[in-house]
């Protein structure tokens, strides 16, 4: 039913489950040493709409984002704000998963975080060692891309081609230019774990073959991330899981390679340096989640986005337009229902243009169907609260939702009728629906 395009193999393949009682996937997340931007938001947006799709599909779904809470960057960003490492991850973190939840995007099933996993990755570069799959040079443990020999499988680089034509001088202590860093020396006041080669740290690659491994076992079905995750970093963890594991192929790590398109703005490129990053924060302030929620999902996830004003204004007059005719008429659960043609376009290499395309053509021809109404929500309507309100007011109005439905178990009418005036005092509208409160601003 569903297809998607495999990297690996250049092409929209059906997708075959390893086990349909158990689908398993992966995607890289983020380094939290700064606020997410929108590009960011993209990526994290096009893994959560496929593992809403494969969770509206398979009765048991495990979707695994990883936390890369070391690295360069983040020690530098440490310096810079003066905080500690764990200072700023959790902070950085912290406002990941805010961030996110604005537009609607669920946390992840598992989210490993990399310093949680240092034993495992010494003893997977113990073994890559013992298999002479690395080598060690003055604190310094390096992959051997010789030793694999399906290296550049996914990219299309090929280790020669790589030498050829390159001036600049291989670090002395590299056999090939290509070999990777699996663990480096820390200086004594960076951060670090004792290892069998010295006081150091893991290199970033690492990370993903160990986490997906404990986390997912493998082979796995889904691999997923950035185009611009596909050299060197995907290339790079296929080399590692494979060579650990005596494996040739890629797809028994991972049977399918999924890699989003990059966000960039219609005009420039997105860059610190240019001062022109989006972050959800600022988009938020003129923005309902959903409005930019619809933005990035109108373009199909493989395709590049020219991020601008016009789209995200456009995205907002057609989700107003959908959730007008969608509030007109009954409540509707979200739901994802593999019969209707949302979720065919869906089906078709998540193919969303074309499912806010069917949507809008219901408004249009005022076709209120309860099946695609129920599909729509379950896929775009991912925030259903209006996140232009503070963090308190939530709290105050979740809390008083709360407070009414104990009232209506106890049977204290008179309360909860109370309540719910107070609530509509604060402009806050609810539904009951099956058992729970919705509530809308
Ligand atoms: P990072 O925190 O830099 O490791 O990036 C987290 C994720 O965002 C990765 O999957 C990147 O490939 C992805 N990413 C970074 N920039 C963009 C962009 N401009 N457009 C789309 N995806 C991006
Ligand atoms: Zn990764």
């Amino acid at each position: 039913m569903l297809s998607i395009y495999n990297s690996l193999s250049k092409q929209k393949e059906e997708f075959i489950p390893l086990n349909p009682d158990h689908v398993k996937f992966y995607s890289c997340g983020p380094t939290v040493y700064n606020k997410i931007h929108i590009g960011n938001a993209r990526a994290f947006i096009s893994a959560d709409l496929l593992s809403k799709v494969l969770k509206g599909i398979y009765p048991k779904v495990t979707y695994v984002s990883n936390i890369t809470d070391i690295d360069d960057k983040i020690i530098k960003a440490a310096k810079e704000e003066n905080l500690t490492i764990k200072e700023l991850t959790k902070k950085y973190f912290d406002l990941y998963m805010q961030d996110i939840g604005l537009i609607g995007i669920n946390p992840p099933d598992i989210q490993p975080f990399a310093t949680n996993f240092i034993t495992e990755m010494i003893e997977y570069i113990e073994r890559l060692i013992s298999l002479e799959k690395a080598y060690e040079i003055d604190g310094n443990v390096l992959f051997r891309v010789n030793a694999f020999k399906n290296y550049g499988c996914l990219s299309g680089r090929k280790i020669d081609e790589q030498e050829h034509g390159k001036r600049v001088e291989i670090e002395s202590y590299k056999e090939n230019e290509n070999d990777f860093t699996l663990w480096k020396p820390s200086q004594k006041d960076e951060p670090g774990w004792d290892s069998p080669w010295g006081y150091g740290r893991p290199g970033w690659h690492l990370e993903c073959s160990v986490m997906s491994e404990i986390t997912l076992d493998i082979p796995f079905d889904i691999h997923g991330g950035g185009n611009d995750l596909k050299f060197p970093h995907h290339e790079n963890e296929i080399a590692q899981s494979c060579a650990c594991n005596g494996l040739d192929n890629a797809r028994d790590f991972a049977k399918y390679w999924v890699h989003n398109g990059f966000l960039n703005l219609e005009s420039e490129k997105m860059s610190k340096s240019l001062g022109n990053v989006i972050y959800i924060e600022d988009l938020i302030k003129e923005y309902k989640g959903n409005h930019i929620r619809l933005a990035l999902l109108s373009t199909q996830y493989r395709q590049p986005i020219p991020w601008s004003k016009t789209l995200l204004d456009q995205a907002k007059t057609i989700s107003n337009k959908i959730s007008d005719f969608i509030d007109k008429n009954e409540f509707v659960e979200p739901k994802f229902i593999a019969s209707t043609n949302i979720a065919a376009a869906l089906f078709d290499d998540l193919n969303t243009p074309k499912a806010i395309r069917i949507m809008q053509d219901f408004v249009q021809d005022s076709k209120f169907i309860k099946d695609e109404v129920a599909t729509f929500k379950y896929i775009f309507e991912g925030s259903t609260q209006d996140t232009t309100i503070d963090k308190n007011t939530i709290q105050e109005i979740e809390k008083l939702i709360n407070e009414r439905n104990q009232a209506r178990i106890d049977g204290d009418y008179v309360l909860a009728d109370k309540i719910r005036d107070k609530l509509s005092k604060m402009n806050v509208s609810i539904k009951d629906v099956d058992g729970k409160t919705e509530w809308k601003i």
